[in-house]
């Protein structure tokens, strides 16, 4: 089997190429390298299997020639992480919107290549009267077009729309899989993901950065749990057309997530509490919980996280203190 990885050196997406590699899959993968790095991917290199091309998911000629080449596109490349949405807010809109619309549009016209689509718990938007576990039929409640961060789930809900679309109209064979928070070795949390941004902060023995109260909850998955769903999903003949969570539903604290992650490297950070407004900008909503119901996606495929939060933590610390 031949695979296209868009955002192949990202965090989901290099694990994601070296999970298909072991699978003796062939990998072409595309990525600008905006979020993505290098080091990443260093190791598949030396494997023949392995191509990357240093690109943008807007070029439409390579992304013509190298959906040619392949039988699925696991397409992850996007604009991630509420910090970068903020800071870039016109080229995601763009990498969201129209990188999607040219991976369907080519999948469709080459052959009706699958595709399976990277979506987000962002998604579902605020959770409503502390009823936070979501499942994927559920409502979406967001905030208003002058708060940035729900940018983010509209272009991910127009994604979806249009890959449901395609499946619908022109029977393109797409999956589409929501992630919750995921974690793991390779996330770097310079885009505002918390779990890498404690850890070097921890080691640093510099402040743990708690935006809010810290009595917001999160459930985090292991990277490696999360690349079994999405290939598991991929190969499922079933669950075409259908949409996914992809999450583990047991939930944390943040600030019982920095006393962990602070006890975990042995460190003497402090806790300090920053308000919403300081880490983000004026306005931030931030949702207080959010859970995945994952039921679905165990009635289509055997799936139980299998990676807690400790030993996810130990794992990621262990990465970072090299
Ligand atoms: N957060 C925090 N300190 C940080 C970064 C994030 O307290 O340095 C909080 C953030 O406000 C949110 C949670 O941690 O409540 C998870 O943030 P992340 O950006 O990792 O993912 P989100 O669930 O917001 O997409």
């Amino acid at each position: 089997m031949k695979a296209l990885v868009t955002g192949g050196a990202g965090f989901i997406g290099s694990h994601l190429c070296e999970n298909l590699l072991e699978k003796k899959y062939k990998v072409y993968t595309i990525d600008n390298l905006s979020t993505g790095t290098i080091e990443n991917i260093r190791h598949l290199k030396k494997s023949q299997s392995f191509h990357f091309y240093m690109d943008d998911i807007l070029n439409e000629k390579i992304m013509r020639n190298l959906i040619r080449k392949v039988d699925i596109v696991f397409h992850l490349a996007a604009a991630v992480g509420v910090k970068y949405i903020l800071d870039n807010p016109l080229e995601s809109i763009k990498t969201n919107v129209r990188g999607t619309e040219i991976v369907l549009e080519l999948a469709n016209d080459l052959g009706k290549k699958k595709v399976f689509l990277a979506s987000t718990s962002e998604i579902y938007g605020k959770d409503r009267n502390g009823a936070a576990l979501f499942k994927e039929t559920d409502d979406r409640l967001l905030g208003s077009t002058t708060k940035w961060r729900w940018s983010y789930s509209c272009t991910k809900a127009l994604d979806e729309f249009l890959s449901q679309a395609y499946y619908r109209e022109r029977k393109l064979p797409v999956v589409i899989g929501r992630f919750f928070n995921t974690c793991g070795p390779r996330q770097t949390g310079r885009y505002g993901m918390v779990i890498p941004r404690f850890i070097k902060q921890a080691l640093l023995d510099k402040p743990i950065t708690v935006y809010g109260d810290g009595k917001q909850t999160r459930c985090f998955l292991y990277i490696g749990d999360a690349i079994r769903a999405i290939t598991a999903i991929a190969e499922e003949k079933k669950a075409v057309g259908e949409i996914f969570n992809i999450g583990n539903p047991r939930s944390i604290t943040i600030m019982e997530l920095a006393e962990k992650i602070r006890k975990l490297t042995n460190s003497k950070s402090k806790i300090e509490f920053v308000p919403y407004e300081k880490a983000y900008e004026r306005g931030f909503e931030d949702m207080r919980h959010r859970k995945p119901d994952i039921s679905k996606l165990k009635s289509f495929i055997k799936f139980s996280p299998s990676v807690g939060i400790e030993e996810l933590l130990k794992r990621t610390i262990k990465y970072f203190a090299g």
